[in-house]
């Protein structure tokens, strides 16, 4: 939880900062650097940067830093359109897995993947997708590696995720993973306010996911938005209740760091590591403190 410092400023160490908001700017070792000279000690890296400075490397960086992973991004990615495919999927996720906690990372995200290429079945997808996460759910309780799954808007249904909604994701988890609920439950949710914001059960959902939080993804919704993947908002220039978001993410019981994930092509990825940083942590501490 983000206590107050002495001065009334919520201590930084209740801010994670995904470095896919950095991507533009720099590797993962810059990136760790930026984020340690404005006291920020949480990062949430992405596979493909931690495969660019090579794995060894960003774990040097995590252990000699004492840096909290607050998520590896990401696995998932399960339909395909043959059985080869979709074992393929699985032994990249294992792969995953193995990062993840190489990483001592809190959760591997999973963003489950769409509909297979050429396909009109999203209820086949989500049927892949149900049997992906059982596949890799033993593997990964063996690891102890809590895995995380983001619902993602439904504008990704076709390309990205065909589970939407965090009722969606929940009733996974209660499928998969019954007894799961808890403190580091197996399988849990990972709740980011630009996929969810706009859902009416909004409230009820998360009340319903008490205990299978696994991590809490910020940003805005930038009206108009310009780019549906590229153009996400700094927090406080747009119309999500994060304050109020946070609120009731701390009753489901959730009380890790926020962690900010702003892809940004024409904005924030244009403008320099420190300044995005710098803003990031004061748009946290002016709009997003429960
Ligand atoms: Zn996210």
């Amino acid at each position: 939880m983000a206590s107050p410092e002495p001065g009334g400023a919520p201590d930084p160490a209740g801010l994670s900062i995904n470095l896919a908001t950095l991507r533009r700017q720099c590797d993962l070792l810059q990136a760790v650097e930026v984020c340690l000279r404005h006291g920020i000690t949480a990062i949430a890296p992405w596979r493909d940067q931690v495969a660019a400075v090579g794995l060894p490397a960003a774990v040097r960086a995590v252990r000699t830093h004492g840096l909290r992973v607050t998520g590896l991004c990401r696995g998932g990615m399960f339909p395909a359109a043959t059985p080869e495919g979709r074992r393929a999927a699985l032994e990249d996720n294992l792969r995953a897995l193995e990062e993840a906690v190489e990483l001592s990372a809190d959760c591997l995200v999973l963003v489950v993947g769409g509909l297979p290429e050429g396909s009109r079945d999203i209820a086949g997808a989500r049927a892949m997708v149900r049997d992906g996460i059982a596949a890799l759910l033993e593997p990964a309780r063996a690891a102890g590696m809590p895995l995380a799954i983001e619902p993602l808007h439904p504008m990704y249904a076709a390309d990205r995720a065909c589970i939407n909604t965090l009722d969606q994701a929940l009733e996974l988890c209660v499928a998969l993973d019954p007894e799961g609920a808890g403190t580091r439950p197996a399988l849990g949710l990972a709740v980011d306010a630009y996929h969810v914001w706009w859902d009416p059960e909004l409230q009820p959902a998360l009340r319903r996911a008490a205990g299978r939080i696994l991590a809490h993804h910020i940003c805005d919704w930038l009206v108009p938005t310009r780019d549906l993947l590229l153009d996400r908002g700094m927090m406080g220039d747009g119309v999500i209740d994060l304050a109020g978001l946070r609120r009731a993410v701390e009753a489901a019981g959730f009380h890790g760091p926020q962690e900010v994930e702003i892809f940004s092509a024409e904005t924030w990825w244009k403008r320099p590591a420190d300044e995005v940083v710098a803003t990031c942590l004061d748009r946290w501490r002016d709009h997003c403190q429960p």
